[in-house]
């Protein structure tokens, strides 16, 4: 029997991937004891390929990849970087488990995604292939957390995991801002991250 890895997957458009995410999959792979976190960017539709004041679906994909270097546990895969960009997560789990039906798969998310999951494609047929774990996010009282988890569980009969980590009060579109007013976003993302933004002039125009 081929072995059992326990598998996280980090989906985003990552516009541009910042240090939010590389928390999240470190914590999760520290909390979940997971093998592997994988960074899953999701491809723009047409119409929202190279808009102005944002990054290209190959550049977002080479910043992921800077990103995760230099940590073993880390990965990136292209599963939803389709030519026509629409991918639905439901598919992509359940095309992942039929080529790997012995492995657990673990997809993270912030607590905004999970205000939102009820309206996402089909997410009981998510839920039936994943445990979905869920950082707080954009301040979320505990209460009102926990809350949520709980209603969810009992819509969907699925298992929704909190993850254990601060309120981190950092997103894209705030970097995003930053950068095109010229302030320092170092800390915010990695270095490597900063200087390709820098190299190839992105999000320096208005989007
Ligand atoms: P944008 O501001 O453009 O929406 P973002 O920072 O939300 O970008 P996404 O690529 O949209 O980044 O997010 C991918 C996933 O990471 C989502 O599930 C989102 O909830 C989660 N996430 C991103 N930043 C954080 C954060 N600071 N804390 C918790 N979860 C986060
Ligand atoms: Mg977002």
């Amino acid at each position: 029997m081929d072995k059992q890895y326990r598998i996280g997957i980090m989906g985003g458009t990552f516009d541009p991937i910042h240090i939010g995410h590389l928390i999240l999959g470190e914590r999760a792979h520290q909390q979940f004891a997971l093998d592997k976190v994988c960074y899953m960017p999701a491809g723009n539709p047409p119409h929202k390929q190279n808009r102005t004041g944002r990054a290209t679906d190959d550049q977002r994909v080479d910043m992921v990849k800077l990103a995760v270097a230099d940590n073993p546990h880390f990965d990136i895969i292209l599963d939803e970087m389709n030519a026509d960009g629409y991918s639905y997560t439901y598919r992509t789990l359940e095309r992942l488990r039929e080529q790997h039906p012995e492995n657990d798969y673990y997809f993270i998310i912030g607590a905004d995604s999970l205000t939102d999951f009820d309206k996402w494609r089909e997410p009981q047929r998510i839920m039936d292939n994943c445990h979905m774990v869920v950082a707080t996010r954009n301040g979320m009282p505990p209460e009102v957390f926990d809350a949520l988890l709980e209603k969810r569980r009992e819509q969907f009969h699925g298992d929704f995991l909190k993850l254990d980590t601060p309120n981190l009060d950092i997103s894209s579109h705030n970097i995003r801002e930053m950068l095109r007013s010229g302030t320092s976003v170092k800390y915010y993302l990695p270095d490597a991250v900063i200087g390709y933004i820098r190299r190839y002039h992105i999000y320096e125009r208005d989007s």
